[in-house]
């Protein structure tokens, strides 16, 4: 069996370390198979009734550096949701937060993405990139603007819920369509994420596309309604009553 090389750009490393798809900061603040949190799976087919694992690691993609130099774009996301908790100016129909580098952002959405694409770990199986799997890695590790950048486009909104803790709430990225775009669809703590791989990009100035800008402007959509909602939804319900079939033996 060939010596598995570290995947960052132009890293020659042998010596790889346990990479999360997940980072590890997260899955403790997603806390995990909570029926009280919305951890969901969701498939191109609609939802499949699992709690989907979030402590999964690869042996064989990264190496420590590079780890590191992920981890960096994870930290800065996660201090960015602690703070959106704290400061995010409700405005109508969206949230509002200055001094934020969407980029950044945008950058950890897709490393995740990358992440998920690159390892064999079963639970990101329909996660590939494909021709686009270079150009990906080389924007996550990249440090240049976004603003022109057309291609990998991100947009984000954020969702509102009476029944469950939406900061909670993750899903593994899948690929998907929005609107005759194609990309990758996932919920991760409150944002329901869509990164396109079209040339076309979105239309207008989308106030929730994050490439550019150094304010978070978040649509607001209801939880209650969607796809994703009905599938939390089954799930805490099936939860549930395993645990009072459980707790009538
Ligand atoms: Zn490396």
């Amino acid at each position: 069996m060939p010596v598995a090389k570290c995947r960052g750009p132009g890293c020659e490393s042998t010596r790889l370390i346990e990479a999360h798809i997940i980072p590890r900061c997260f899955a403790v603040y997603i806390g995990g198979n909570n029926p009280a949190g919305g951890n969901v799976q969701l498939t191109q087919h609609g939802s499949a009734n699992a709690w989907p694992p979030l402590g999964e690691y690869d042996t064989g993609i990264l190496c420590a550096a590079c780890d590191q130099r992920l981890g960096k774009l994870d930290g800065y996301f996660y201090d960015v949701c602690r703070r959106f908790e704290r400061d995010a100016i409700r405005v109508g129909r969206h949230y509002e937060m200055a001094s934020v580098d969407c980029d950044r952002v945008a950058r950890f959405f897709w490393s995740l993405i990358w992440r998920a694409s690159i390892t064999d770990r079963a639970t990101f199986a329909e996660v590939d990139l494909a021709e686009h799997g270079e150009a990906v890695r080389d924007l996550v590790f990249g440090d240049i603007s976004l603003a022109a950048e057309k291609r990998f486009q991100v947009a984000i909104e954020r969702f509102e819920s009476e029944h469950v803790d939406v900061s909670r709430i993750y899903s593994p990225p899948r690929p998907g369509e929005l609107g005759g775009f194609v990309g990758f669809g996932f919920m991760f703590v409150g944002f329901r994420v869509f990164a396109k791989v079209n040339e076309q990009p979105f239309p207008g100035p989308a106030s929730s596309v994050l490439n550019g800008r150094s304010m978070l402007c978040v649509p607001i959509r209801r939880f209650e309604g969607t796809p994703e909602f009905e599938a939390t939804a089954e799930m805490m319900i099936t939860a549930i009553e395993q645990r009072r079939a459980a707790g009538a033996t």
